[in-house]
Order: C-alpha cells, then sequence, then structure tokens
C-alpha cells in the first residue's frame, strides 16, 4: 500500500479541497497516509445512551431525543444561542448550542438526535449543553452513541469535520491497505491485520476491537524502528572492513602489571569481549555500561591501548572539560610510564598548544587525545586512528558518535555511559550498538549510606561534614540548582554559600570553590588541590556531576536536593564511595512534592543505578529520563514507552528473528515490509544517521 498512499496528496480524500488542506497541512498531514496515520489522541465512550429522568445535574451524558422545535435568541451582539426542545419518549428536555447558527437548520421536528454534554436540573427543567450531537439518519453515528474519537486539532479544524474527513478517508480509501507485517507475527500476538485496525482504530466497534488495534500500531511502531536500527547496523558492520588487531601484546600485559589492583571478574569477561571485537576486523560498535565506580575506566585504558600497540591511534572524548582534565590525568599517570605519547584537547587548550597538537595528530607522533566536544571540530585530523572511546553516551547525540566514526577508516567505536538508562530505552537509543556490561564493582566497595535531612537540620548535616573531615576524609557541598537560564546566579548561589559556609559552619575547614564560570585554569587548580587533600571541602554546582574520581571523598551533601532528577542525583552520589572507606550521601530538602518525595525514597531505598532508572521511568515517563531528550529518543506517534515496553522487547525480538533469516528483506513476502521500513526511516533520518 505504502507508495500509492503516501504518494497520493491529502486532496484526493472527498471533503477535502485546498483550504482544508492547507489547514491539515499544519498538522504534517500532506499524504493519504498521513492522515490515516494521524491517530486519535484518545477516545470517549459515548456507547451508553442514558434516559434523561436518570440523569442528575453536572452529569456528563449522551442521550438521545427527537426534535420538537427548535428557537434561535441573539441576547447581545456576537452570541448566537440555540435552543432545541426534545423528548426522549418520557421526559421533554432542552438543548442548547452558542454561536453555532448552522445548528437550526438541521433541528427539523420529527428528526432524531444523539447529543452529548453536562446536563443542568433548574426547577425541574433539564437542559444540556450540547458539546456534540449528531442528526441520525441512514448511515453510522460518527460523533456521538459510539466510542467517539477525539483528534489532537489545529485552529480552523474541529472534530466534527476530521472525523468526517477521516471516514470518507476510511469509507473510500481503506480497501487499498494492504497489510506488510508477516502473517506470522500477526498471529502469534493476535494483532490486527491493518485494514480492519485501521478502521478500528478511528472509528471503534467495541472497546476490545480499539485495544487490539492500538496493540496492532504499537507493534507495528516498535517493530519497524527496531528492525531499521539492526539493519543499519548490520550494514555498517557487514560494509566495512575495520582493522584487525593483533592479540594483546607486551604494552598490555605491562599495564596490567603496573595496575595496583587486579581486574574484576566484570572488568575481564569484558576486555575479552571489546579485545575480541577489536581483533576482528569488523569495526566495532559497543556500548560498555556500567555502575558509576564499576571501574570502565581501566577498560576504556585498555582498548585505547590495544590500538597503541597496534600502531593506530585512540580518541577519548569527554562531555565536560573538567571530566576531559580527568580522564587526562589519570590516562597520563597509566600510559605514559609505559611510553605512550598522549595529550588533552579541549577548547580552552592555547592556541598555539592546539597547533602542536594537530600536528601530532596529523602526523601520528601523538597516539592518544583527550578531549571535548573540540575534537569533533572539522580540522581535528588523524594519521590514522584505531578507536574512538566515548564516555558519558548519553550527554553526547547519535550524530557524534557519527563524526568520530568519520575521523578514521572506521575506527572501532566503543562508548561508555555510568547511567544506565532502562532497558527499554536503551533498546531504541542504543538500538544499534552491542552491549557490554560490567556487572560487578570494585571489592571492598561499601553501598553509600543516603540519608534525606530537613533545612532545620543543617546545622547537623555540617557537624557530619566535619566529622568526615576529622577523620581525615574530605566532602562535596552542592548547591542548589537554578535554571539553566540563570547561570550567573547559579554561579552568585555557589559563592554566596561557599562565603557562609567559611564563616560559620565549616569555619576551620580548608573550602574550594567550583563552579562553571571559573577559567579553564581555576578548575584546574582547585580539582588538584582537592585531589591532592589539600581542601577539606568541594563547594560546587553540579559540575562536578559527572566522572569526578577522588577516593577519600566521603560525604555528599545536596542543598535542595528536590531539584534535582534521579539521574542526576544516582551521579552526585557516585562522586563518593570509590574507596574502601564507608561513605554518607546527605539529601537536604524541604519540599513536599509527591514526585520529589517519591524520587528521594528511591535514592534512599537503592544504590543500584538500574533499579534507580526504572523507578525514574516511572515517575516522569521516558521523555524526561536520564536526558533522553537531547539524545534524540525517536517521537512515537502512539506507542508509550512506559505502557508497552513489553510490546518493545517482544519486536526486538522479532526483528532480530526476521533479518536473521533474511537480512535484506528481500525474500517475496517481505517486499511491502521493506517498502514501509524505509519510507518510515527516510523521515528519521537524523534519528537514525550514523554513518
Ligand atoms: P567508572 O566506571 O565510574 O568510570 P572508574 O573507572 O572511575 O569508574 O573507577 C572508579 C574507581 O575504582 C577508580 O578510583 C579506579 O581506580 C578504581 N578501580 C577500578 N577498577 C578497580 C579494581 N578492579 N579494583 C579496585 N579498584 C578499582
Ligand atoms: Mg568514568
Amino acid at each position: 500500500m505504502g507508495s500509492a498512499l503516501r504518494q497520493a496528496p491529502v486532496q484526493y480524500v472527498k471533503m477535502v479541497g485546498p483550504r482544508r488542506s492547507q489547514v491539515l497541512a499544519r498538522l504534517s498531514i500532506c499524504s493519504v497516509w498521513d492522515l490515516l496515520y494521524h491517530f486519535p489522541r484518545r477516545h470517549e465512550d459515548r456507547t451508553a445512551l442514558q434516559p434523561v429522568h436518570t440523569l442528575s445535574h453536572g452529569n456528563v451524558a449522551a442521550i438521545s431525543g427527537t426534535v420538537l422545535g427548535v428557537e434561535e435568541k441573539k441576547p447581545r451582539r456576537g452570541l448566537t444561542v440555540t435552543t432545541a426542545a426534545l423528548s426522549d419518549g418520557l421526559t421533554t428536555f432542552s438543548a442548547v448550542w452558542f454561536n453555532q447558527p448552522y445548528v437550526a437548520r438541521q433541528m427539523i421536528p420529527g428528526a432524531k438526535l444523539i447529543i452529548t454534554g453536562r446536563v443542568s436540573r433548574t426547577n425541574g427543567l433539564v437542559q444540556v449543553q450540547a458539546a456534540d450531537y449528531e442528526v441520525l439518519g441512514e448511515g453510522e453515528t460518527l460523533h456521538t452513541g459510539r466510542i467517539v474519537p477525539i483528534y489532537p486539532l489545529t485552529a480552523g479544524l474541529s472534530q466534527r469535520n476530521l472525523r468526517l474527513v477521516m471516514k470518507s478517508a476510511l469509507d473510500t480509501l481503506s480497501g487499498r491497505l494492504q497489510e506488510f507485517l508477516p502473517a506470522a507475527i500477526l498471529d502469534r500476538y493476535g494483532l490486527t491485520p491493518l485494514p480492519g485496525a485501521m478502521s478500528e482504530i478511528h472509528f471503534p466497534s467495541t472497546a476490545e476491537g480499539l485495544e487490539r488495534a492500538r496493540r496492532r500500531f504499537v507493534f507495528e511502531e516498535l517493530f519497524l524502528l527496531e528492525l531499521g536500527l539492526l539493519h543499519k547496523r548490520k550494514s555498517i558492520v557487514q560494509r566495512a572492513r575495520g582493522f584487525a588487531m593483533r592479540p594483546d601484546g607486551p604494552l598490555i600485559g605491562g599495564f596490567l602489571e603496573r595496575l595496583p589492583f587486579s581486574l574484576t571478574g566484570a572488568q575481564k569477561r569484558s576486555w575479552e569481549e571489546i579485545a575480541g571485537e577489536m581483533e576482528d576486523d569488523k569495526p566495532m560498535y559497543r556500548l560498555l555500561q556500567g555502575e558509576v565506580g564499576s571501574g570502565k575506566t581501566v577498560v576504556a585504558e585498555l582498548a585505547l591501548l590495544k590500538a597503541v600497540e597496534n600502531g593506530l591511534q585512540g580518541a577519548l572524548l569527554a562531555p565536560t572539560e573538567i571530566l576531559a582534565e580527568q580522564h587526562y590525568l589519570s590516562l597520563k599517570k597509566d600510559l605514559s610510564p609505559l611510553g605512550v605519547k598522549l595529550d588533552l584537547y579541549t577548547g580552552s587548550t592555547p592556541r598555539p598548544r592546539r597547533q602542536e597538537i594537530l600536528t601530532g595528530l596529523a602526523t601520528g607522533g601523538l597516539q592518544v587525545a583527550v578531549g571535548t566536544h573540540a575534537l569533533l571540530q572539522e580540522g581535528v585530523v588523524f594519521r590514522r586512528l584505531g578507536i574512538a572511546v566515548i564516555d558519558e553516551q548519553h550527554r553526547f547525540g547519535v550524530r557524534q558518535r557519527a563524526v568520530m566514526q568519520e575521523k578514521g577508516q572506521r575506527p572501532d567505536v566503543l562508548v561508555m555511559t555510568a547511567t544506565p538508562i532502562p532497558r527499554t530505552l536503551a533498546l531504541t537509543l542504543y538500538g544499534d550498538l552491542s552491549v557490554t556490561t560490567i556487572d560487578e564493582l570494585p571489592p571492598h566497595r561499601q553501598p553509600v549510606k543516603t540519608y534525606r535531612a530537613g533545612r532545620r537540620n543543617l546545622g547537623r548535616v555540617y557537624q557530619r561534614v566535619c566529622e568526615e573531615v576529622i577523620a581525615g576524609h574530605q566532602a562535596f557541598v552542592v548547591c542548589p540548582l537554578i535554571e539553566e537560564s540563570e547561570q550567573m546566579e547559579d554561579v552568585q548561589a555557589a559563592v554566596d554559600l561557599h562565603g557562609h559556609l567559611q564563616k560559620g559552619p565549616l569555619k576551620n575547614l580548608r573550602l574550594g570553590l567550583l563552579h562553571g564560570r571559573l577559567q579553564a585554569g581555576e578548575k584546574e587548580a582547585v580539582m588538584a588541590a582537592f585531589r591532592e587533600n589539600r581542601l577539606d571541602v568541594l563547594v560546587s554546582t553540579t559540575v562536578v556531576e559527572v566522572g569526578v574520581d577522588v577516593p577519600n571523598a566521603t560525604a555528599m551533601v545536596i542543598l535542595d536536593a528536590e531539584r534535582f532528577g534521579l539521574a542526576q542525583l544516582h551521579q552526585l552520589r557516585g562522586r563518593v564511595g570509590r574507596g574502601p572507606a564507608p561513605a554518607i550521601c546527605i539529601l537536604v530538602s524541604g519540599s513536599r512534592s509527591t514526585e520529589a518525595c517519591l524520587r528521594l525514597t528511591a535514592m534512599e531505598k537503592t544504590a543500584d543505578g538500574f533499579r534507580l532508572a526504572e523507578e525514574d521511568l516511572k515517575i516522569r515517563g521516558p521523555g524526561e529520563v536520564w536526558g533522553t531528550r537531547q539524545s534524540g529518543l525517536p517521537v512515537f506517534k502512539i506507542a508509550d514507552l512506559t505502557a508497552d515496553f513489553r510490546l518493545l522487547e517482544l519486536a526486538r525480538q522479532e526483528a532480530e528473528n526476521l533479518l536473521t533469516g533474511d537480512p535484506e528483506l528481500r525474500a517475496s513476502g517481505h517486499m511491502a515490509l521493506r517498502e514501509e521500513v524505509q519510507a518510515r526511516f527516510a523521515g528519521m533520518r537524523s534519528y537514525i544517521d550514523v554513518g
């Protein structure tokens, strides 16, 4: 069906002229296909017709009646009131319409109507404010007396009009709808075939029929997405030949020997998986996920070393300068002694240095570059990039991954996230990646004890901070988050808090201050002082959120914790508990809002990022979770990832099975499906286009 109806302009539908087609275009409805796939936002059950005498004042109901007479009044300029007298056989009542003069023409005595609206009873007289009505004729009812579709609208288009247009499209064109989902799948999940589903989703015959039709379209949407993602991944992997690296050599051996600890079982398994894929000549395209503090950095270092060992270069991308700086320092400490040449490249690298680094990368003299978005710029050219590691993937978009890939002849790509996202979202966000999970923390880690405290108890909270410092440890105090648009105030709040703490509650301690407005050099100096334990407490805005690694820090105080999302809270808490000493996290909040309470309680109850992620999904819904909005989660027409995650998993499995048997969907039974996948993905390029 796809192509014909997709190409047929919506004017093809009876009742749609040039003017209406312009109005429809505002809803992105251009073709007949667009129109049919403009699904109702919800439905209203107006099936049950109720006898008027059973209705009380204030009820909203569907009522049938026969017209007795009609009267039109214009009580003042700009107001027309149409009142019809009706009878349902037992009771006489009236119905009113405001400013709908054309209604009067339809109220011919003897005509049968169904009216939906709110009932009022005054002095025994019943009146209905008509929200919708329908004059019953030969055909089917559309607007009332049935389950009625309620559509997303735009100016110049009413529910009634759109229903009529939709009905006309269905009547004349639904015969041309052709099923494209494989019959076996329809059978397996009891999904309604396309033509029937299309008419049920708009004008359901029963509540069950509607539910089944909805299920079909949700499955269809998710299935096509997964097919597209998986196909994309397979074609990247098949098309390109990457570097086939040699098995681990002396450089990696030396690195492992020098490590002050041995790898955890999970780190070993992850590395085997990654190394194996790097040795394969197909380019790697993999997500490494693991809880905060699970030790992903070591695995990233191994991957970079492996490239170097093979005469290639490596790049490590971080979302913020502070994190890039951190990574650079740990890489310098771990890799320089092995003779690896590496450097840091960010937006604030001074010009002359920049030129030097660029030359080093272009000639191959520089083996590893650590940096921020700056590394993605066009001028950055690698001689032989073997691997790109992208940290905190959720802070980057799908596009950035693609840009990094373009910087070499199909380098391996390893993206890392410490922000586990629910499986359901991972499938759609990272559906084109294979996944390695570090599911074990280094030994002797104790879960961070998390408490909530009211603002009244701040004295006690700071007391606790002092105790940690006296015991030889360090602490973070995170300032209240202020709207992003007011970054200046954010900084001011941090400055004020720092002053206040230094004068009062933390008077005798060595305090540092970190916020986004500091010069790069100043930031580095503060971080270095904190890392080297020359500062006891770091007062900071959320710039410490990601990746900061100071194992001696054991207390995290988050002020106005209710302002943060779960992902952020979890990341912030992850800054402590990175060494062997027990650590605490105190969430200070005065809020009573239920959503905030749910979040803070979730934080108290669990340290497991995956569980928190699922929790967050429940509390807030997918669009808001884990910053997925920026990362380009696709916009669904009908699927709701919170409610439909089961179907998403099924869709994923089915897509995998299907592509295993018929990778290019060339089988004769799959032609229509193939066409459909292509057409849908054409509209999603910005999301899907990964190289
Ligand atoms: P994340 O996964 O959050 O990036 P990191 O790689 O920063 O975690 O590791 C957190 C801390 O744990 C670091 O201080 C690191 O040196 C340490 N670490 C990593 N692996 C191990 C291990 N196998 N045994 C002990 N400590 C480890
Ligand atoms: Mg990390």
